[in-house]
């Protein structure tokens, strides 16, 4: 059996790259229609109810439902996108929309974002559908548009326009299944929570003048470039979500430095210390941040600018939300603040699910079928997925799949979004397994 669904889920995932369904964080691009109509075709002879929803021209969802046979029991959700970023094909070995198989490897943007994982997904309901295996709560298969940027002609949009459709008890989405620990006590990782995200937009307004006349000028560029710097520099105090601890003791770290990283009043010292890459994955773990990404101004360059845009890409811990954010604002930018206008684009606080739920203790079930000495091991990502929107509903929610132990987290996370994007063969059989297993323990 899994020789037949990985070589389903191989070809089915490199059909998908080569649509190209590109997100460029504009209403006109995506165009997932044609992953979604794909999934369509792939599950339209069986007899899945298949819904689908055009959120605007071009940007598609789809809906699949295997019904339960006990409307009172828990229900399951897989929620897979469609869409990719963009990428830069000089950075890259092989054609990022080629969706080669090389070496073991399929190479191509959204090979481990999140294509493999939506193919998984619906791989696994046909074949639960072919099975004739008859779940007791509802099975569904989400595939969503616009995770990229947001969500808003995807999961956000499904769930504003059609909740009680989408509503489940338990959600599968990215990511997880990235092996740690170590020999004598193997981990696998699930995501059980992510940080809020709280972009802001910033105008900073000068005064037109002269390019030759810059003595005591309102020039909008100098101020914008004090915010920045304001930004920058802003430190705001570390807070612990609740499984940092699990997560600092899996960390390639000293004893002390252990002990440093779970010490609000001593972390930022060693983090100081420690080298930029590890240096900013913990302290995002950690601390609410600003990033200022887009910085938009005119491009004359003999007048004297009279306004600045920015973007500011801010990452919240738990208890931020937007009266926390503008806080912070004024705290960092101080007298700067008053004639800046903010503009929120994005609003969404941070979630966390329990664990040692019913789906929990599927999953690690799921984990010990293929590795028989592996625990589940929560973590909280640093990014947004759609679970933010599956917990609004109400939903316990995780990221999770099976990977080789062969990809190392390290390589894992530099493909992602990132050149040579890629996953190996093994990776996709067992993520497929997993979620198979998962469904007939769960729903069984
Ligand atoms: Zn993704």
């Amino acid at each position: 059996m899994r020789n037949r669904l990985t070589g389903q889920t191989v070809e089915l995932l490199r059909a998908m790259i080569r649509n190209e369904c590109v997100n460029e964080g504009t209403p006109e691009s995506g165009e997932e229609y044609r992953n979604a109509q794909l999934l369509a075709g792939f599950l339209d002879d069986t007899d899945i109810e298949v819904q689908t929803f055009e959120s605007a021209p071009g940007r598609m969802n789809l809906l699949a439902r295997i019904p339960g046979r006990d409307p009172a029991a828990p229900s399951l959700c897989f929620n897979g996108h469609t869409d990719v970023v963009p990428v830069n094909p000089e950075g890259w070995t092989h054609d990022p929309f080629g969706a080669e198989l090389i070496d073991g490897e399929v190479w191509g943007r959204g090979a481990v974002d999140m294509l493999n994982l939506t193919s998984s997904m619906a791989v696994v309901m046909r074949d639960i559908a072919e099975s004739g295996f008859r779940p007791a709560g509802d099975l569904l298969f989400l595939a969503v548009a616009d995770e990229e940027s947001g969500s808003n002609y995807g999961a956000r949009w499904m769930a504003d326009n059609y909740p009680e459709l989408i509503t489940t008890d338990y959600v599968l989405t990215e990511n997880g299944g990235l092996h740690g620990g170590s020999s004598s006590n193997p981990t696998v990782g699930i995501r059980v929570g992510e940080k809020g995200v709280a972009w802001r937009r910033l105008t900073i307004r000068g005064t037109p003048g002269h390019g030759s006349k810059p003595f005591k000028a309102d020039n909008a560029i100098v101020k914008a470039a004090a915010v920045v710097g304001r930004l920058a520099e802003y430190a705001p105090a570390p807070v612990f979500h609740d499984h940092w601890e699990s997560e600092v003791s899996e960390m390639r770290l000293t004893d002390e430095q252990k002990a440093q990283l779970l010490d609000p009043g001593s972390i930022d010292e060693l983090l100081a210390e420690l080298p930029a890459g590890q240096a900013g994955s913990i302290h995002a773990c950690t601390h609410t941040t600003f990033s200022t990404n887009v910085f938009t101004s005119q491009t004359k360059t003999n007048v004297i600018p009279d306004k600045v845009v920015i973007d500011v890409d801010i990452r919240t811990v738990r208890g931020d939300g937007s009266d926390e954010v503008r806080a912070h604002l004024e705290e960092a930018l101080g007298e700067l603040a008053a004639d800046i206008e903010v503009e929120p684009l994005m609003n969404d606080v941070a979630s966390l699910s329990p664990i040692g739920t019913p789906l929990w203790d599927s999953a690690q079930r799921a984990v010990s079928a293929a590795f028989p000495d592996a625990r589940l091991h929560a973590g909280v990502t640093v990014g947004f997925t759609d679970a933010r929107v599956h917990r609004e509903l109400g939903a316990v929610s995780y990221g999770a799949g099976l990977l080789s132990p062969n990809l190392s987290a390290a390589d894992f996370g530099a493909r992602f979004h990132g050149n040579d994007e890629r996953i190996d063969v093994e990776s996709i059989a067992l993520t497929t397994q997993f979620y198979r297993d998962v469904v007939t323990d769960l729903l069984g």
